[in-house]
C-alpha cells in the first residue's frame, strides 16, 4: 500500500498518518520530521532547510526529493509507505513519479484531508507534541490532564517553532499557491478521493480506512 496524504498545515495529516501506519504496519515518511531531526542534528541538509522552515517558506525540491529517494529505497518501505508532506510542489509531484516509475512502484491512493484556513490557525498555534511518543495534544480541544506532561507516556510536551500565527499564515499562503496544485496533478487519477478534516479525529480515521480498505 503506497499511500500519499494530502492536506493544508493542521488538517491532520500526521495525527492520521501515525495511526494508518500503526493499524497497516507500514511507515509513515513525513518530509517534515525529517527536517526538523536535519535541523536538530545539524546535518549540512538541516542547515539548509532552516531559513525555509523558520520562516514558513519550503525547503527547495532537490533536498526534500533526495531525502524521500533515499528513504523509500530502505527495508521496511518494501511493504509500502505513507507520504506525509510531499509532494508539496508540482516538480516534486513529477519527481516523485519518476523515481517509483523507474523502481516500478506506484501509488495506490492520494488522499486530501481538508480544512478552513481560519481553524487551521487556531488549531496549529494552540497544538503540542510529546517529544518521547509523538502524541500530539491542543489546548483547547485536547488538554492533558497535567499541564506539559503527555497523558500516555509521561513524556514532555513541545511546540513546534514555526506554529506561531505569523509564521503558519506565511505556511497556509504557500500551500494555496505551491501545493494545492499537487491536487490537480493527482485529481484525475482513479486513486484520488477527498475527505472532510474538520470532523472528529476518529471520524476522519473511521473514513480513512474505508477508502484504503
Ligand atoms: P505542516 O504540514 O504542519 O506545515 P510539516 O511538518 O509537514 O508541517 O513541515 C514543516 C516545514 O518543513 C514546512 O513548512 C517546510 O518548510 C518544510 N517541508 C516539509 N516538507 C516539505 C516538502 N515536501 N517540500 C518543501 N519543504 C518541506
Ligand atoms: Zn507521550
Amino acid at each position: 500500500m503506497n499511500l500519499i496524504l494530502m492536506g493544508p498545515p493542521g488538517a491532520g495529516k500526521g495525527t492520521q498518518a501515525r495511526r494508518i501506519a500503526e493499524t497497516y504496519g507500514v511507515p509513515q515518511l513525513s518530509t517534515g520530521d525529517m527536517l526538523r531531526a536535519a535541523v536538530k542534528a545539524g546535518t549540512e541538509v538541516g542547515k539548509k532547510a532552516k531559513v525555509a522552515m523558520d520562516s514558513g517558506g519550503l525547503v527547495t525540491d532537490d533536498i526534500v526529493v533526495g531525502i524521500i529517494a533515499d528513504r523509500i529505497g530502505e527495508a521496511d518501505c518494501a511493504q509500502g509507505f505513507i507520504l506525509d508532506g510531499f509532494p508539496r510542489t508540482v516538480a516534486q509531484a513529477k519527481s516523485l513519479d519518476a523515481m517509483l516509475a523507474e523502481r516500478g512502484l506506484k501509488i495506490d491512493h492520494v488522499i486530501d484531508i481538508t480544512a478552513d484556513t481560519e481553524a487551521l490557525v487556531s488549531r496549529i498555534t494552540g497544538r503540542s507534541t510529546c517529544a518521547k511518543c509523538g502524541e500530539g495534544y491542543h489546548v483547547e480541544h485536547k488538554k492533558p490532564a497535567a499541564a506539559g506532561v503527555c497523558d500516555k507516556c509521561g513524556g514532555t510536551l513541545t511546540t513546534r517553532a514555526d506554529d506561531n500565527e505569523e509564521t503558519v499564515r506565511n505556511r497556509l499562503a504557500v500551500y494555496h499557491q505551491q501545493t494545492a496544485p499537487v491536487i490537480d496533478h493527482y485529481r484525475h487519477g482513479g486513486q484520488f478521493r477527498a475527505v472532510d478534516g474538520m470532523e472528529q479525529m476518529d471520524t476522519v480515521f473511521t473514513k480513512l480506512c474505508a477508502i484504503l480498505g
